[in-house]
């Protein structure tokens, strides 16, 4: 299957982000390389190419990504799917303490521990538009659930 999706799609996956990325919430203002498509489940796990399949990304959180569906959790080696944007509601899995990104639930320790959320470069990133008074944006509506 092609991994195209059509320039109508990229707009309504845009749109319905919030012209954020669905996995970490940076706006995609603020970032200096462009945002991606993800598929939620990859082309080669025989994911869509449908609404329901795609999310808006940053490039960090779409290559750490990669095909990836989920991840292994110390101790216990359970294997852990990853947050979903389209079936998991973010506030419900994640939230912000300063410019960390905790976890709620195992879902969002694979998630964060595979998409690195909390890398040092996208801390100090996070950091600098908190101090600027940028991030979260005022509508924000899950800081610090
Ligand atoms: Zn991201």
């Amino acid at each position: 299957m092609s991994k195209y999706v059509s320039k109508k799609k990229r707009t309504i996956i845009k749109e319905r982000s919030g012209h954020s990325c669905e996995y970490c919430k940076i706006p995609e203002i603020f970032s200096f390389l462009g945002f991606e498509v993800d598929h939620i489940i990859s082309l080669k796990h025989d994911g869509s190419n449908e609404l329901d399949n795609l999310a808006w990304s940053c490039a960090f959180c779409n290559n750490f990504k990669g095909t990836d569906l989920g991840t292994f959790l110390l101790p216990s080696m359970d294997l852990i799917r990853f947050y979903n944007p389209r079936m998991d509601e973010w506030k419900d899995n994640f939230k912000f303490k300063e410019a960390f990104i905790l976890p709620k639930t195992n879902i969002a320790k694979a998630t964060i521990k595979i998409l690195q959320l909390n890398h040092i470069n996208r801390i100090e990133e996070r950091e600098a538009l908190i101090v600027a008074g940028l991030f979260p944006p005022f509508d924000f509506p899950f800081q610090n659930q």
